[in-house]
């Protein structure tokens, strides 16, 4: 990642960006503000001193005198006091009768302001560092104008006052950027800083390794986000350490009935001439291992359908009874074969919303193992019966029994109590995990209660609505009410 892609920088810039266009808006700010009011306070000053020059003509009737200049002491104190200032004084046919700077006496001068100030108005202007007041004066009567007393003035001097002071408000402004823009940088960083630890970390995982997540504060939410990903990875590990465990499993167990195939056969090219007696021994062995592999290929094939459908199920409302009365009579021939009763118990009618194929493969699965692990003149029984909420199906054998330690290992894939002896009855030791699978699927629980040499009794449990269903009623009541 690129340095200016890293999201503290991009936010510091942002700031930095926000910061220096309100500090502008100041600076503009504060400098018109202060150029105003200093050509204002400047032309108030001069315009109240231009009305008093223009009042002292008007009350001495200087205009109607030859406009010697001795009558104008006031206009040269004028001058005298603001030297930037120069001051005229004009009769009403705009000719100058004073000069303050003596160049324009006997002349005639006309201008809008003079103008406006003969029509009896005072007028001022700015342009520039230039400005003009043009005040009228009065005859002792008040009645009309007979002059004007015009001043035109430089404010450059108030223009490099501004300027000097200005100098210190812009350093100011300067270095408090710079503190501000410094101080955005360093909390962004700071702020952000986990965020690297949490990429290293990452990129740790994404190599292999990164074991430790990264020391962030626990109640920040980088704290709540290291949390959730190291959950996150932990699942995910397990998830692929159970797939890799899956996969070598899936190997071993295909290959044993291959390799017990490959050494029968080897052993029967080995024997030339052998009796048909052995012939037939070896083919029933090798048609046995043909059933195991293709037992063995069913289950995963069931397995993984499953696991695809997971949130598929086609429901129905079922007779539990009827299902199990069709599960115990395509079992009855291998119960026939191991000499075990199949029993049959309903405890009054149950129905119950299931996926009929799925439930069916669940209960055959857990009535096949109480036939397999039992022993002959044994028995299995199957019983059906309710409660307000489930369908409850108990399957009891009579048969070998399941140590306690074992329980909650059975429903693992591939998990067998006794591996050489389950081996021998046919098993695949993926049953009772599809089993679960299934009994998940319809969110209902299973149960094991067995003792060695005594027997094995599982309790199964399913919503007899199905859970689904179940939650859009009660949504929909509660629409309803
Ligand atoms: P398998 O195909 O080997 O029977 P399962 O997943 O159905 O695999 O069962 C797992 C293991 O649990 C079996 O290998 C067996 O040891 C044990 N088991 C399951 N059901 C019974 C039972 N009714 N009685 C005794 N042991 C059982």
């Amino acid at each position: 990642m690129k340095w200016y892609q890293r999201i503290q920088i991009r936010a510091t810039i942002f700031l930095i960006i926000v910061v220096t266009g309100i500090f502008c808006f100041a600076l503009f700010f504060v400098l018109s503000n202060q150029i105003n009011y200093r050509i204002n306070s400047r032309m108030d000053e001069i315009s109240r001193y231009a009305v008093l020059v223009a009042s002292d003509i008007a009350m001495n009737q200087y205009i109607g005198n030859t406009g010697s200049s001795e009558y104008y002491e006031e206009v040269d104190s004028m001058a005298g006091f603001y030297q930037d200032a120069r001051i005229l004084v004009l009769n009403d046919q705009c000719r100058v009768l004073k000069d303050s700077a003596n160049t324009r006496r006997g002349k005639t001068f006309i201008n809008d302001d003079i103008l406006t100030a003969l029509s009896g108005q005072t007028t001022r202007a700015v342009e520039g560092i230039y400005g003009r007041i043009a005040v009228p004066i009065l005859d002792y009567s008040d009645s009309y104008v007979v002059g004007v007393v015009y001043v035109s003035l430089s404010m450059e001097r108030q223009y490099q006052e501004i300027q000097n002071s200005l100098d210190a408000v812009v350093l100011v402004l300067i270095l408090t950027w710079i503190i501000i823009c410094l101080l955005i940088g360093s909390v962004f960083m700071l702020s952000f800083k986990p965020l690297a630890k949490i990429r290293r970390w990452l990129r740790d995982v994404n190599n292999g390794h990164g074991e430790h997540p990264p020391l962030v504060r626990e109640t920040s939410e980088y704290g709540a986000v290291v949390k959730s990903m190291d959950t996150i990875i932990a699942d995910l590990k397990e998830a692929d350490t159970s797939r890799k465990e899956f996969v070598s499993n899936v190997s071993h167990e295909l290959k044993t009935p291959l390799s017990s195939i490959k050494v029968l056969t080897e052993s029967l090219l080995l024997q030339k001439g052998a009796p048909e007696e052995i012939y037939r021994e070896f083919l029933q062995d090798i048609n046995s291992e043909i059933d195991r592999e293709s037992a063995l290929i069913n289950d995963l094939l069931s397995l993984v359908r499953l696991e695809d459908s997971k949130s598929g199920l086609n429901l129905q409302m079922i007779s539990m009874n009827d299902m199990a009365e069709s599960i115990l009579k395509r079992l009855q021939p291998l119960a026939d074969r191991k000499q075990v009763e199949l029993i049959l118990e309903n405890r009054g009618r149950v129905e119950a919303e299931v996926d009929e194929m799925k439930m069916t493969l669940a209960l055959s699965n857990l009535v096949e193992n109480g036939i397999k692990y039992n022993k002959e003149g044994g028995s299995v029984r199957l019983k059906v019966d309710s409660d307000f909420a489930d369908a409850i199906l108990t399957i009891s054998d009579t048969g070998c029994g399941i140590a306690e330690e074992h329980f909650n290992k059975i429903y693992q894939r591939f998990y067998r109590v006794d591996k050489t002896r389950d081996r021998a009855t046919g098993g695949t030791g993926l049953g009772l995990a599809i089993v679960h699978q299934i009994i998940t699927m319809h969110h209902g629980s299973i149960s094991i209660r067995s003792k060695e040499d005594v027997g094995t009794s599982f309790t199964v449990r399913i919503p007899l609505i199905a859970v689904q269903n179940a939650k859009n009623l009660a949504e929909k009541e509660e629409k309803d009410r």
